[in-house]
């Protein structure tokens, strides 16, 4: 498989990253090399170009890109994230990552992913609105509501999707709320869906506990991006009785040892647009915040922050991945080594698609469920993938991460087993 190894047009750490855990996990699993082959090769991926008509009235031109893993267990499904760093590896590693993460849960999807290089923190509403628009329509002849089915990741959110399924349901004469998922709830999102990865997070966090005999009350946590996903996590956990002792977001970090009232900082964020500034903690760089003395860190903001370079000066004996990919494969064997339990993106982030799902099933269905309802299987599944994952690390005397995706890459494998290769 040697010539596989060149990877010059995915170019990117993360799509290293992904290779590797894959090749290890093939070895370990004694997958047949005809599958392995298949699952390292993303089945298409689209490149776009979108012209984006500006508030000064030139026209600037965007990259963007849909990538869809595998199809084996049915339609694809992963975010969209739009970030200044955006480039085919990533989001063909981060499709690969939802082939495993949707299998590891038992959902009936493969694994896609979505992007455009752009910071949209620099861009008007409208220039966004302009933008999502014409990438839908872009990337129309690969999307679909039983086809490939985009949600919010990073810089994007529920207005982002609401431009997506009106311009998706415009070019079809009707409404299709099946689309996107992580819609606002008026337009046939799902309650809880803002709050599910977070949510996840939590319920992760719950088992790790139980097993560890740690309980969660008192632990003290240090959260990387306050986002949807760091903010729910962090205000569930403060919640839960944890101690939040350090939180940070692109503008940097901020840190009281005694612990930070989430419900002020939300205030505060709401206001500033960042958590720096919060009264009564100290600034601290985001490289100093992962360092923090802590029992729970969960990176939460992007990839490749846990690296060679800072594992051994991670403090916490948890490291839950909110954010797919933060922890390198070098700073894993690290933390392996030193004895931290790292709970891996594609089990601990996977809330966001386990409610995903539920809000598709629900919008073609017309028929919605209470929140209590969708908390509650949430909870079941996160619950059963976790337990599994860790007697599945029990047995074969693995990490969690290995067996996670051992898990996950069975499931695909086992798909491409039975339908065989057409034609
Ligand atoms: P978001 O855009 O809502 O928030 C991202 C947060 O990270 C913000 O606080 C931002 O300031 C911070 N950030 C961005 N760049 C940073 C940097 N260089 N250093 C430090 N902080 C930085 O995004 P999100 O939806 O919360 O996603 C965060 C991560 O979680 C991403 O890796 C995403 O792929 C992953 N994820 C998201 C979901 C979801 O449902 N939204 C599901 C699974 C995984």
């Amino acid at each position: 498989m040697a010539e596989m190894t060149d990877i010059s047009e995915f170019e990117s750490p993360l799509y290293r990253t992904a290779l590797v855990q894959l090749d290890r996990v093939a070895a370990r699993l004694d997958l047949e090399s005809n599958i392995h082959e298949r699952l390292r090769h993303p089945r298409r991926a689209l490149v776009v170009s979108i012209p984006v008509r500006m508030d000064d009235g030139n026209t600037k031109v965007f990259r963007g890109y849909r990538v869809q893993h595998s199809t084996v267990l049915g339609p694809t499904k992963g975010g969209l994230r739009y970030d200044a760093d955006v480039n085919l590896g990533e989001v063909t590693a981060l499709a690969m990552l939802m082939s495993w993460k949707c299998a590891l849960a038992g959902l009936p999807y493969g694994g896609a992913k979505g992007g455009v290089r752009c910071n949209p923190r620099a861009m008007s509403v409208t220039e966004r609105e302009n933008l999502t628009r014409r990438y839908t329509v872009e990337i129309m002849l690969v999307i679909g509501p039983d086809h490939d089915i985009p949600a919010p990741d990073l810089g994007t959110d529920e207005q982002t999707m609401a431009w997506m399924m009106d311009t998706y349901s415009m070019t079809q004469g009707k409404t299709v709320p099946g689309i996107v998922t992580g819609k606002p709830l008026i337009v046939g999102g799902s309650a809880g869906r803002r709050e599910a990865t977070g949510r996840g997070i939590v319920y992760a966090l719950y088992q790790a506990a139980r097993h560890l005999s740690q309980p969660l009350r008192g632990q003290r946590v240090v959260v990387q991006g306050f986002g949807n996903v760091g903010s729910v996590a962090a205000r569930l956990l403060w919640r839960e009785g944890c101690v939040i002792s350090g939180v940070g977001d692109v503008k940097g970090g901020i840190v009281n040892p005694h612990g930070i009232d989430i419900r002020q900082l939300e205030a505060h964020v709401a206001e500033a647009g960042t958590v720096a500034g919060f009264p009564g903690t100290e600034p601290v760089s985001n490289a100093e915040l992962l360092e923090q003395p802590c029992d729970i860190l969960v990176p939460a903001a992007i990839g490749s922050q846990i690296r060679e370079d800072n594992a051994d000066r991670i403090k916490a004996t948890i490291v839950a991945e909110g954010a797919n990919g933060p922890t390198t494969p070098e700073a894993d064997a690290i933390l392996r080594d030193r004895g931290v339990t790292v709970i891996p993106d594609i089990l601990a982030n996977a809330g966001g698609v386990i409610v995903s799902y539920f809000e598709w099933v629900q919008g073609l269905q017309y028929y919605f469920w209470r929140e209590s309802e969708i908390t509650t299987r949430l909870q079941e599944i996160m619950t059963r993938a976790f337990n599994r994952v860790w007697a599945l690390g029990a047995k074969e005397g693995t990490d969690l991460r290995t067996a996670a995706l051992m898990e996950g890459v069975r499931r695909v494998a086992e798909g491409y087993r039975v339908r065989g290769l057409y034609p």
